[in-house]
């Protein structure tokens, strides 16, 4: 079947043009789109893609941070300012996937992916989208929340506040196949502290549902408390409250439900 590839120079008309027909699909880097044509997806038959500089920019000189939707892994992975991310990015793919695959096309890649969405969530990013009836800014969880029901909306960029410092945000990606494999499970937290306690703990797992999901009961055992071993304790514990982890070849959902705790307790406190 044939497919039309349409590049528009406006985010407004490629929105308009992607909101229009059912059958079109965004092109990212396109390591997921283009694998499905390849594999004969049939319910594609429009590649739109937009070719604004928008898309592709990196804004790190104000309190918020910006990336473009269009963003690659290897950019981040060459931004001093984003060595936060830095981790989280390298964890994606070989460095072919790297160069080609966005942040905006991470938001909507299955599980075992959407590893840099997990660090995404944790930082509590908001998600700029364009419709067929204009953009609009929409919270990181009600996205993933309704993400079914985004196809047809233009991501156009993720932004979220810098972390206080460096020791607020940590990420770690379980897999059994290293350096490339899809993820065991995923986990990112964000711990803003105001004096010795935690202020607006969030943390965020892959692989643990059909989406990136908020671990809100280990959240709830970080806030307000020191980063100690009894709180520490707790959150792993209260980890997998929530969760509806699926099997794959990766791993089964009795496996993830087990590990998720003993990983978390291992993120809070530093252990490699
Ligand atoms: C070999 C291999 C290894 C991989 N390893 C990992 C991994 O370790 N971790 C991981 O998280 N992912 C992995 N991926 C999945 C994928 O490469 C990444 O998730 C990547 O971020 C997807 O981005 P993309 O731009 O290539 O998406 P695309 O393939 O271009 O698009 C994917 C989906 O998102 C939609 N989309 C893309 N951009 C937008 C936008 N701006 N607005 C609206 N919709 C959009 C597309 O329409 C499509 O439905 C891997 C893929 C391959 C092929």
């Amino acid at each position: 079947m044939p497919v039309t590839v349409k590049t528009f120079t406006s985010t407004n008309e490629a929105a308009a043009a992607l909101s229009s027909d059912r059958s079109a699909r965004y092109l990212g880097g396109g390591t997921l789109v283009m694998r499905a044509l390849n594999e004969g997806d049939i319910s594609i038959s429009t590649v739109i893609r937009a070719s604004d500089q928008a898309m592709t920019r990196i804004v790190t000189s104000g309190a918020r941070i910006v990336l473009g939707a269009g963003v690659t892994f290897a950019r981040i992975l060459a931004e001093r300012d984003l060595a936060f991310l830095h981790a989280p990015a390298r964890s994606i793919g070989g460095p072919a996937v790297r160069n080609m695959g966005t942040v905006g096309g991470n938001l909507f890649a299955p599980v075992p992916y959407g590893d840099f969405t997990v660090a995404m969530l944790a930082l509590d990013a908001v998600v700029s989208v364009q419709g067929g009836l204009g953009g609009r800014e929409i919270g990181i969880e009600e996205f993933l929340q309704s993400r079914d029901r985004q196809t047809g909306v233009l991501v156009l960029a993720i932004s979220f506040a810098k972390p206080g410092s460096a020791d607020a945000f940590r990420y770690r990606k379980i897999a059994r196949i290293k350096p490339k494999g899809g993820a065991v499970i995923t986990l990112a937290a964000h711990l803003p502290v105001n004096g010795s306690r935690i202020v607006g703990a969030r943390v965020a797992l892959g692989s643990m549902a059909p989406t990136p999901i908020r671990a809100r009961a280990a959240e709830r055992a970080l806030e307000g408390r020191p980063l100690d071993t009894s709180t520490i304790n707790a959150a792993a514990a209260a980890a997998v409250e929530g969760t509806s982890p699926g099997d794959n070849a990766l791993a089964s959902a009795w496996y993830r439900r087990e590990i998720v705790g003993v990983h978390l307790r291992r993120l809070l406190s530093g252990q490699e």
